[in-house]
């Protein structure tokens, strides 16, 4: 069961929705985003860039230290782009604990689709709110190959964290097999089709991250990013941020990064090496 305030939430949302009402009017008359992700200057919309360190299964409350102390004395003051870190479960309230009160927002890798109840081993939207997180992945590949997640239950749990005031980074991204096939745009739009037959994406980040570049050293090019993008784009408003992630590194991230409808990045392997993440942070700048 959805709390009272999830349900309300939730409704609104719809209703915002329903009603067509832009991101900037659910918000305002919500309060539910700390931040606009987008600014309209001359008619024309500029997105806030973000990169997000996906930290996956790895760290110490040791190493979480010292990694969290050199991106705090080394990443860039005022930058325009927007830094979160995404630690496993267990390291959140280390990783919250050193930095409030600093530009670096924190966020979970995974979400459960329910709000409570007899779900051994989940951890609910709410509960992520309370550590003072403002995003959370959905759909990374990894769930959704390793564990089973199918587009509806990342479309719930996308849902999920709307309610609870959370940000999603929606992953979607083909296999090597089926870009070999010509099926990345009708993998793509399908699992982007499911979190909108779900919910309104709203303030929602998606991650184009396609699954033969995930950690395998081998990224997209700028512009085979570019052209996933561009059609995702299609299907969204102009506000909502595209990360690409897929072995981006501090020697490939400014030229995807200078790709019109890419906004930042999902970052894994190398947001675990300081230095190299806050050279890709310099490169989203
Ligand atoms: C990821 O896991 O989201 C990712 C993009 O990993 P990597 O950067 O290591 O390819």
């Amino acid at each position: 069961m959805r709390s009272p305030r999830a349900r309300f939430v939730f409704a609104a949302r719809l209703t915002s929705a329903r009603r067509g009402l832009s991101w900037s009017h659910a918000v305002k008359f919500k309060g539910l985003a700390r931040e606009k992700p987008e600014k309209r200057i001359a008619g024309v919309t500029r997105r806030s860039r973000l990169v997000a360190g996906n930290w996956k299964m790895h760290g110490s409350r040791a190493t979480n230290g010292e990694l969290l102390d050199a991106l705090l004395a080394g990443l860039p003051g005022k930058t325009g782009v927007e830094v979160a870190l995404c630690p496993p479960y267990p390291y959140l309230q280390q990783v919250s604990e050193r930095l409030a009160g600093t530009p670096i927002a924190w966020g979970a890798q995974n979400l459960s689709e329910h709000d409570q109840g007899a779900y051994t081993g989940e951890v609910s939207a709410a509960m992520l709110k309370e550590l003072g997180c403002r995003y959370v992945i959905v759909g990374h590949s990894e769930r959704r190959q390793l564990y089973g997640e199918s587009d509806a239950q990342v479309a719930a749990k996308f849902a999920a964290a709307q309610a609870a005031g959370l940000t999603p980074i929606a992953c979607v991204g083909e296999t090597l097999e089926q870009r070999e096939a010509g099926k990345t745009e009708e993998v793509v739009a399908r699992q982007l089709r499911a979190i909108l037959n779900k919910a309104d994406f709203g303030a929602g980040v998606l991650a184009y991250e396609p699954v033969w570049a995930i950690g395998t050293g081998r990224n997209a090019t700028p512009e085979q990013a570019q052209a996933v993008h561009a059609l995702l784009r299609r299907q969204l408003s102009p506000g909502v941020r595209i990360l690409y992630g897929g072995s981006v590194k501090a020697q490939n991230a400014a030229a995807i990064f200078a790709m019109p409808d890419v906004d930042g990045g999902l970052i894994g392997g190398a947001s675990l090496a300081a230095k190299e993440f806050i050279e890709i942070v310099r490169s989203a700048q």
